[in-house]
């Protein structure tokens, strides 16, 4: 049946939809607002909005709110902001919410059809039923005894409370997606749209090809995870319009899961590592959300290049981090301007003996080859200081190069006892040949004006790379996914703006996490990873 899908794959997205005709392909992004977006749904959205602006159609942003207990405001507000961040623009946004009131009246239309029951079988029980292919004792009750069940449910009396409403299927069908799933169950939490107006919620099962017809979707997008349930969308739907015969059909298109290598998904998991304190919040740069993501320096044009890249194959795989963040890597290093860090603990001074006795200030810009990315003071001093690293590399006599100024002969190099490098003397050989030198060395003046700059960089949380079936992610958490350096910068970045991205030299990428307030507070500086295993 799936073979039906006709995939010339061409270029990675050359790709055709069954049944698609120009100007009606109408498809959807239902989230469950029960979290923030992640890189897999970036990938489930951008294909949504892809095949909606081929065809020229539209695509419809669904929040998918059928469980109040997993479901909150902040959730659908951040949704939003994360598909704005995408550039993602929804022509339609809806909710499986409103559609409450309707299903409920198809749900009791299609109980005096036979197609639904009661069943208040315990959810052990009811599991090992399905597992053996057992009908339910419940499975034939009378009309009238379900119609009386599904409305003490919506009720939410104690009785209700017991059963569940279950589609009459095939229990004895090799796909268990088919052995009578449930349709409605009870909940008595308010919901964040509705209140306490309904104490009984239709299932994804139910719910999901009903709005999807309801809505005029033509091509429901879904995760190839869901093979073992399209069979079931298209009974359930077929009974739908049985009862409803306005109901339209909907095309079913799989797509693979984006799995990414050391990362967890699951809301339910990310939810966990926030409640747990594992992590400051859903936006933590080393989350696989949207916001997380861009917090730690993806651009969101090396994002989308990432997700159609992989296109439109089937595959399931673990994609590599380090795919993504080089490709992120080629877009920024031309545009970032370009300062300069020294790790404040154990700094060391050099002492230049005919360095200019006052400060000299010089224009230049931030970037060499990009004018564009403007200008910046280079502040040039008698004394300078270089980090410890680099002290220790230096030989006595040596001449070495300080980036952006020039060569300078190291006469004398001071260590204490513990052999750490105090201090150097260095004289300035403006003359000197840079390409001669072996080490390039990054150099700040030593000034009041620097700042307090606080460095932090991120690691996976998790340990394993392909988390398996089975596995506790409390065993694999990385209880060192965070380091702080404190370092200081040159003066010029008093000016950077949060979200802005920067080369501080040497160091690598960073992007501002918290911009400059008052001397008191460092700012903070995150680092971009930019592909290369550490
Ligand atoms: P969870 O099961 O963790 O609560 P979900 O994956 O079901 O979340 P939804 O909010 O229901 O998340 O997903 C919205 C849409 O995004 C669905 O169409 C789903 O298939 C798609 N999606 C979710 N995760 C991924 C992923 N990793 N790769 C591709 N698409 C995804
Ligand atoms: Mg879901
Ligand atoms: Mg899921």
């Amino acid at each position: 049946d799936g073979k039906k899908q006709k995939e010339k794959s061409v270029g990675s997205f050359d790709i055709k939809l069954v049944g698609a005709e120009k100007g009606k392909v109408v498809t959807r992004f239902p989230p469950e607002p029960s979290g923030y977006l992640h890189i897999g749904h970036a990938k489930a959205s951008l294909m949504n909005q892809y095949f909606a602006k081929h065809y020229e159609g539209k695509m419809i942003l669904r929040f998918d709110d059928t469980n109040p207990s997993k479901e909150k405001d902040e959730f659908v507000e951040n949704i939003l902001h994360d598909l704005k961040s995408l550039e993602i623009h929804p022509d339609e946004t809806t909710y499986t919410s409103d559609h409450f009131p309707k299903m409920l009246v198809l749900a009791e239309k299609m109980i005096k059809k036979g197609m639904l029951y009661a069943d208040d079988t315990p959810v052990e029980k009811m599991r090992e039923e399905r597992m053996e292919g057992i009908d339910s004792v419940r499975r034939n009750r009378p009309v009238e005894e379900n119609l009386k069940v599904f409305k003490e449910m919506q009720q939410g009396t104690e009785e209700g409370q017991k059963h569940c409403i279950r589609v009459k299927l095939d229990m004895q069908n090799l796909n268990k997606a088919l052995r009578d799933p449930v349709c409605f169950r009870c909940n008595l939490t308010p919901h964040h749209r509705t209140g306490t107006t309904y104490k009984v919620y239709p299932t994804y099962d139910f719910a999901c090809p009903y709005v999807d017809s309801a809505e005029g979707v033509t091509h429901s997008l879904r995760t190839i995870e869901y093979k073992d349930r399209e069979a079931q969308f298209k009974w359930i739907l077929k009974l739908q319009q049985e009862v409803e015969p306005s109901l339209p059909n909907v095309n079913i298109w799989e797509f693979s899961r984006l799995n990414m290598v050391n990362t967890v998904m699951s809301k339910r998991k990310l939810q966990w590592f926030v409640d747990t304190g594992r992590v400051s919040s859903w936006t933590d740069p080393r989350f696989p959300t949207v916001q997380g993501l861009l917090r730690r320096g993806l651009t969101v044009p090396a994002l989308r290049d990432f997700i159609l890249q992989q296109g439109a194959s089937k595959n399931t795989t673990n994609q590599e981090w380090d795919k993504l963040w080089t490709l992120n890597k080629k877009l920024i290093d031309p545009v970032c301007g370009r300062h300069t860090a020294v790790v404040a603990d154990k700094r060391v001074p050099v002492d230049l003996v005919n360095g200019p006795a006052e400060p000299e200030v010089e224009i230049v810009l931030r970037h060499r080859k990009n004018p564009a990315t403007g200008k910046k003071a280079l502040t040039k001093t008698n004394r300078i200081l270089i980090d410890q690293e680099d002290a220790k590399a230096v030989a006595k006599g040596e001449e070495v190069t300080f980036m952006s100024w020039g060569n300078c002969f190291i006469d004398d190099v001071k260590t204490d006892a513990s052999g750490e490098v105090v201090g150097l003397v260095g004289r300035l050989n403006p003359g000197g040949d840079v390409k001669a030198t072996k080490l390039k060395l990054t150099w700040l003046p030593d000034i009041q004006d620097n700042l307090d700059l606080n460095l932090v960089y991120y690691d996976h949380i998790i340990t394993k790379k392909k988390i398996e079936e089975g596995d506790k992610i409390e065993d694999l958490v990385n209880p060192d996914s965070k380091k702080e350096v404190a370092a200081i910068g040159d003066s010029n970045c008093r000016n950077l703006q949060k979200g802005e991205i920067i080369q501080l030299e040497r160091k690598g990428y960073f992007i501002v996490d918290e911009a400059y307030l008052n001397d008191k507070k460092p700012m903070v500086l995150n680092h971009i990873p930019d592909g290369r295993q550490k």
